[in-house]
């Protein structure tokens, strides 16, 4: 909420399935691994399937039609000459978020067709062509009105590069260009990126300009864009992008924030905006592989350690902080967790591509949970509105939204979720990688032949997977490398950040054509089971990856998780939502004995595994504590806020200490509070959470921002006429990450008939912080009271909690 007015946008990056290797035309050096094509990849399951039918049916169009609402497509319009007006929407890389949707368009296109979205595509890329100047340039919030640009393009072309987003934009444009590309063999998107990249390559290099893009992401556009042209200019621009980062002879370095702080290649931690820098990430991996320099290996090795050992959130969510969309210290990961979605997908397809650098199954542990979890949060079951942060725990202040300001998250989920298939199978060799278990069919390009499989699984509510070939090389079948994920071998992340109150392992079995393999721990290299597949069209494997609930509890150096423990079965993350669990679910305690079981609910948020149990229910009886016990539905965590607005916890007390009694009833809980700037948030002031300090993000706090300087109110509307003589005000400030500060003053004021009368009393209003500022005053009989405010001049203002007696 109090982020930074250059809310510089995350956005995204798709490893396209589509741009498989084993069909790029020229044999360009590459990944020692090749993704499988999306198109030769068919989901048929119970789980991804209709999720991904909803991303086709109703995503691709929500989010066109809110940039059509918006004016992000009629900026192109005017830009191109077909419209009148001013740069219509609100930041610069708006843009990127029409070229993200067609990217995810383009993704729908390859694996069916669909006559309309092909032909809207073709008017709007029309429509993208005609915005780019002469020369190449395409950056509409400059070309509308190049004498009056959008504050954050800077002055003239190039100038304002940390902020501008001229060149984030292209690296989507890039994608979208080789996705329309490969889907459709349309050349119209492709030749307006050659064009525009061409001219980035006249205009930036070692005698050109020297600046690298604030937001990372053109390294990626250029290297897809290198892949299909074949075009040795782009990829050298790619890399040059990545090493003029922390070079402080070529630019004034931007800092930490957008990684550009010191050289890629000697940065070591996981800093700044996490989206930025995941898809720095991302493009140091691609430019690794096609150019052989191990220096960015070894650095994305230590950079790899530092975010999955101390910075990951169990959800897979990356990105602790909204003060500046990113990291924050080592093992600091508060549950109430940015975790932007853009950021989830960033991880997912940065550790994609570790997996094709390295073929070590522990990337695709972190894309797995990144992508079952913090990722599919972020997107509702009907697909048309969304989540911008994943928080881990809500005291219901949080619901999806159909559109933001900034857009990034809503324009990067259909791109992302429909090239998942293109990530589920990879071949190297003679090896084909079996990563992802979805029930569905396969059909692989080896340098042998084409390898064929039907897979049949319930997963992820089961771990039972029958592969059956059905299409063997004349000369024989490849290696199966079947991925033993982390959580079925005790180990549910890599390293020590988490870890299983009770490791299970020992429990996964194989057997071929019905006859059980043994010795399968020794076979596990690098997280995947090899097996050589039979020469028999026929053959079947059946895996076996037991699935029990399992408890997981987190490093002791994270604070927020102490005494907590989280539930996670298979590679599902589970939560405790308030409507399962009688209205709250922080005061909830589970003991270590208690047993959980899960239950199939087919009729529940699309089809759910919940897991029941009893847990121990704390609340507050007449200023005791008592305790009962109740019992507990989990549900995934990706299903959460889908029945209204209440409570949710991924991480649960352990210790009874750790629960959050039920408040009772107070008269400041039963009055109806209303403010001077409307409903938002406005439950914060009686939803009776104690803050740990006024700077407490995970309370809900009622704020007056971006009012600054004005006098404003908040009220509560007594259940009945009631004597009062006390109120308490605990300041919402946040110094350090926004624009709020305690008010300049306060005072009270109480209803009589249609008038407000301030209340008499000698005490002082105060304005202290991490406290309760209690003002007694002579007893009034009243329906209503108030809070008026003066806010300081260049700050807004908000309240923890207000309290009346
Ligand atoms: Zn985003």
């Amino acid at each position: 909420m109090m982020r930074r007015a250059i809310l510089v946008c995350a956005a995204a990056a798709a490893m396209s399935g589509v741009s498989g290797m084993a069909q790029a035309p020229a044999r360009v050096p590459d990944y020692p691994t090749a993704p499988v094509p999306i198109s030769d990849v068919t989901f048929a399951d119970a789980f991804w399937a209709p999720r991904l039918e909803t991303v086709r049916s109703i995503t691709i169009g929500a989010t066109f039609r809110q940039s059509e609402i918006t004016g992000r497509i009629k900026n192109f319009e005017i830009a191109g000459g077909d419209a009148a007006g001013e740069f219509c929407s609100r930041y610069a890389f708006d843009d990127s978020d029409v070229y993200k949707i067609i990217e995810g368009a383009a993704y729908a296109l390859a694996v069916r067709p669909d006559p309309a979205l092909d032909s809207y595509l073709d008017v709007l890329i029309a429509k993208i062509a005609k915005a780019q100047e002469p020369d190449g340039y395409l950056y509409t919030a400059r070309t509308i009105d190049p004498s009056k640009p959008m504050a954050m393009a800077g002055k003239e072309r190039w100038t304002n590069l940390e902020h501008s987003h001229e060149l984030y934009n292209l690296g989507h444009l890039y994608e979208a260009a080789v996705a329309h590309f490969q889907a459709t063999g349309k050349k119209t998107l492709l030749n307006v990126a050659t064009k525009s990249a061409d001219l980035i390559a006249r205009t930036f290099g070692p005698a050109g300009l020297r600046y690298p893009p604030g937001h990372q992401e053109i390294e990626i556009g250029l290297v897809k864009l290198h892949r299909v042209t074949s075009d040795p200019r782009y990829l050298a621009l790619a890399k040059f992008f990545l090493d003029e980062r922390g070079n402080p002879a070529g630019h004034k370095l931007y800092g930490e924030y957008a990684q550009d702080h010191k050289p890629v290649v000697e940065q070591a931690e996981a800093v700044g905006h996490s989206v930025r820098a995941a898809y720095m990430y991302s493009g140091m991996a691609d430019v690794a592989a096609l150019t052989g320099d191990r220096r960015y290996v070894t650095a994305l090795d230590r950079l790899w350690d530092d975010v999955v050992l101390r910075k990951l959130y169990l959800t897979g969510g990356i990105g602790a902080t909204g003060a500046w969309e990113g990291f924050g210290p080592a093992y600091d990961l508060p549950n109430s967790a940015y975790a932007e979605t853009c950021a989830s997908i960033a991880n997912a397809l940065w550790n994609y591509r570790m997996f094709l650098l390295e073929q070590d199954g522990k990337y695709i542990d972190v894309y797995e949970r990144a992508v079952y979890n913090a990722m599919l949060s972020g997107i509702s079951l009907k697909g048309d509105t969304f989540f911008y942060p994943n928080p881990l725990l809500s005291l219901g202040q949080h619901e999806r939204s159909p559109w933001f300001a900034c857009a990034c998250c809503p324009s990067n989920l259909p791109r992302f979720m429909l090239s998942i298939p293109g990530h589920a199978y990879a071949v190297a060799g003679t090896d084909v990688f079996v990563n992802l278990y979805v029930q569905g069919k396969a059909r692989i390009k080896t340098p042998q032949g084409v390898f064929a499989f039907e897979v049949k699984t319930d997963y992820p509510w089961s771990g039972d997977v029958r592969i059956m070939i059905t299409q063997v090389p004349p000369s024989g079948g490849p290696i199966l490398r079947l991925r033993i994920p982390g959580w079925a071998r005790g180990e549910p992340v890599p390293g020590d950040l988490y870890r299983d109150v009770a490791p299970v392992d020992g429990g996964v079995t194989l057997s071929v054509n019905g006859t059980p393999e043994s010795n399968l721990s020794r076979r596990i290299v690098r997280g995947y089971l090899t097996v050589p597949a039979g020469s028999r069209v026929g053959t079947f494997y059946d895996l076996r990856l037991p699935m029990p609930v399992r408890r997981v509890v987190a490093h002791p150096a994270v604070k927020a998780d102490e005494g907590r423990v989280a539930i996670e079965r298979g590679p599902l993350v589970y939560a405790a939502e308030f409507a399962d669990n009688g209205g709250r679910v922080t005061n909830l305690q589970l003991s270590d004995n208690a047993a959980l079981s899960p239950q199939a609910r087919p009729g529940t948020l699309g089809g759910v595994t919940v897991i029941t149990g009893q847990a121990t229910a704390y609340r507050t009886r007449q200023e005791k504590t008592v305790s009962e016990t109740v019992p507990l539905t989990l549900i995934p965590y990706y299903a959460w806020a889908h029945r209204g607005k209440g409570e949710m916890a991924v991480w649960l007390a352990r210790e009874p200490g750790k629960a959050r009694p039920a408040p009772e009833p107070t008269l400041a809980s039963r009055s109806k509070a209303s403010s001077s700037e409307g409903g938002k948030s406005i439950q914060g002031l009686n939803e009776q959470y104690e803050p740990a300090d006024s700077n407490d993000h995970t309370a809900i706090y009622f704020h007056w921002w971006p009012k600054k300087g004005s006098t404003e109110w908040v009220q509560y509307d007594l259940p009945a006429e009631t004597a009062v003589s006390e109120t308490s005000v605990y300041w919402f400030d946040d110094t350090g990450q926004g624009e709020c500060r305690v008010p300049r003053s306060w005072r009270v004021l109480y209803k009589q008939g249609n008038q407000w009368l301030p209340v008499e009393t000698r005490d002082t209003f105060g304005v202290a912080k991490d406290a309760y500022n209690i003002v007694r005053f002579t007893p009034v009989t009243t329906t209503a009271l108030r809070v008026e405010v003066v806010l300081p001049a260049a700050f807004s203002a908000g309240i923890q909690e207000w309290k009346v007696k």
